[in-house]
């Protein structure tokens, strides 16, 4: 890739994949990656590959090479060395004490069984003062002043519907894990991001990331949401249901397929390569805000 740096002001353009290493890529990872990678590379910008590997019971061995396989069969080629979740505890931590220091932490009881719907504690933990060896998770309470609007690079401007989002959501797990939430907030907003482009799916934690790093005093990235890809039911693909792992004979075939539900223009047929396909996608990449 040919990067031209300049002096300007702007900031050059740091995207990221984030896959987990819970199953191979399937068609829908591969639109969240090729969105992000068309991105970047649109606008002579880097693009890292960084594993988010906190969840070890999910995790299936052998993934995180099936997964840099499928990328490299598909062009999509990361900047700089993979990067690992899992060896980030020490700014968890410290986020998680700063947390506590400024008062939004909580340890929570609850189990499956007496959250809310929603997910939320359902029995009051907040307001109580539980001992450290009692097991536990541990929440932040999510009702104070708190970004309530963004705007999505992709999607236009986003208000968050407040009653969609529950009043505290969980960032240490009772098994001890950092929770998603958490984690994201933290690893996107380090210096070496600063775009983050992922699924739909994802808009509801966005709002829950940026006010992580909003009390945390992060900078936080800016942030563009594509559509997910469904199956024939309806339901988001997804490893846990069982997506089909992409078939890396197909390469051009799954490009074209991912470019069509990114609603961009497709390379004319005598475009055949997965390398020319990029190189043109690259230079069509176009996607309005308010889309
Ligand atoms: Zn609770």
């Amino acid at each position: 890739m040919s990067t031209t740096r300049t002096d300007s002001d702007t900031p050059q353009y740091r995207g990221r994949f984030a896959p987990s290493p819970t199953g191979p890529l399937h068609a829908g990872s591969l639109v969240a990656a090729l969105a992000s990678f068309l991105d970047a590379r649109h606008q002579g910008g880097s693009w890292a590959l960084r594993i988010d590997d906190l969840d070890p019971p999910r995790q299936v061995d052998g993934s995180i090479e099936l997964i840099t396989a499928a990328l490299q069969a598909h062009g999509l080629e990361w900047d700089g060395p993979m990067t690992y979740q899992s060896l980030e505890s020490d700014r968890y931590e410290h986020a998680l004490s700063q947390l506590e220091q400024s008062g939004w932490l909580f340890r929570c009881r609850c189990t499956r069984a007496t959250l809310s719907a929603q997910g939320a504690c359902g029995q009051g933990c907040a307001d109580r003062e539980l001992a450290a060896d009692e097991p536990h998770s541990l929440r932040v309470r999510f009702d104070g002043e708190h970004p309530h609007e963004f705007d999505d690079r992709f999607l236009g401007p986003q208000v968050l519907d407040s009653e969609a989002i529950p009043c505290d959501f969980i960032v240490k797990r009772r098994d001890g894990l950092y929770a998603y939430q958490l984690a994201a907030a933290v690893g996107d907003a380090q210096p070496q991001f600063n775009a983050i482009v992922r699924g739909a799916d994802l808009l509801e934690s966005t709002y829950r990331q940026r006010w992580l790093q909003h009390v945390l005093g992060l900078e936080p990235p800016h942030y563009a949401h594509v559509p997910v890809v469904s199956d024939e039911r309806g339901n988001k693909l997804s490893k846990q249901t069982g997506a089909a792992a992409l078939n890396m004979a197909f390469a051009e075939q799954n490009l074209r397929g991912a470019l069509s539900h990114l609603d961009q223009a497709p390379p004319p047929e005598s475009v055949r390569s997965a390398s020319d396909i990029l190189e043109h996608a690259i230079e069509h990449w176009s996607f309005p805000s308010g889309a």
